[in-house]
């Protein structure tokens, strides 16, 4: 099923008398349950895309569909609200909330996108996700007590809270050493093979390669979208 597309998306900062065009007329379609990676050099637009997609900014012009519905124009409270019940978030710079365990950062979301429910239902939710990324061991330690690799965990915990059917994760792995990297790609590929789609944003084709697509990114325009696997060759464009 169609989850994401773009049609003829163009992104344009404008800052004072300057304008800065990014994106640059981008289409492309999203399946549920696909493992995407959005690859490109630095500055060449990633972040931003992953923004409209992930429906954190709105596009200058064209259309952005979710799930069928055009939400670039919708109202804040509707992204909002999509952004709430169908999308997570991970960042390169985990952000986490210091001096806070790693049970009270997960649950966190629930404060304000889940009225109603009890502080044991949101402890029982928030222990699960932990149990679900491997640190069940690990629910009372504050980040600084945790190493990158946990730290990056605790934050895919928190953005499963909800059960979102969509991940996504804008260079994962960018602060993170290699063996650790593999730990975290690890995770996203185990969260995708359960179903929930993942589009993770990178400069490394080593990253890219966890993925079964990569969308290329040059200069704000798609390069190239190719399928990873063999078995999907026939879908490649
Ligand atoms: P990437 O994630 O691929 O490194 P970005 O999407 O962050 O690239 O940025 C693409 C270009 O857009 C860069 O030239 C950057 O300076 C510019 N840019 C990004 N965000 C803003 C903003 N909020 N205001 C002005 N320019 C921006
Ligand atoms: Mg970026």
């Amino acid at each position: 099923m169609l989850l994401i597309r773009l049609d003829q998306i163009e992104k344009t900062y404008f800052l004072g008398e300057v304008t800065v065009p990014v994106l640059k007329g981008v289409s492309l379609s999203i399946e549920q349950g696909e493992y995407v990676a959005l690859m490109g050099a630095s500055g060449s637009g990633k972040s931003t895309l992953m923004n409209i997609l992930g429906c954190l900014d709105r596009q200058t012009s064209g259309d952005y569909f979710f799930e069928g519905e055009e939400l670039g124009r919708a109202p804040g409270d509707r992204r909002a609200m999509v952004r709430n019940q169908k999308i997570g978030f991970v960042f390169q710079s985990f952000n986490l909330l210091p001096r806070t365990s790693a049970l009270e950062n997960v649950i966190m979301p629930l404060s304000y996108t889940a009225e109603g429910l009890s502080v044991k239902e949101c402890r029982r939710r928030g222990i699960e996700a932990l149990e679900k990324v491997g640190l069940a061991e690990r629910i009372h330690h504050t980040p600084a007590q945790l190493s990158g690799g946990q730290q990056q965990r605790v934050a895919i915990a928190r953005a499963l809270i909800n059960h979102p059917p969509v991940l996504f994760a804008d260079e994962p792995t960018g602060n993170l050493d290699s063996h650790t990297s593999v730990e975290v790609m690890e995770m996203f590929s185990a969260l995708n093979a359960e179903g929930i789609t993942v589009i993770l944003v990178t400069h490394s084709s080593e990253i890219a390669d966890y993925a079964k697509r990569t969308i290329r990114i040059q200069d704000g325009m798609i390069l190239g979208d190719k399928w990873n696997r063999a078995e999907n060759r026939e879908n490649t464009l």
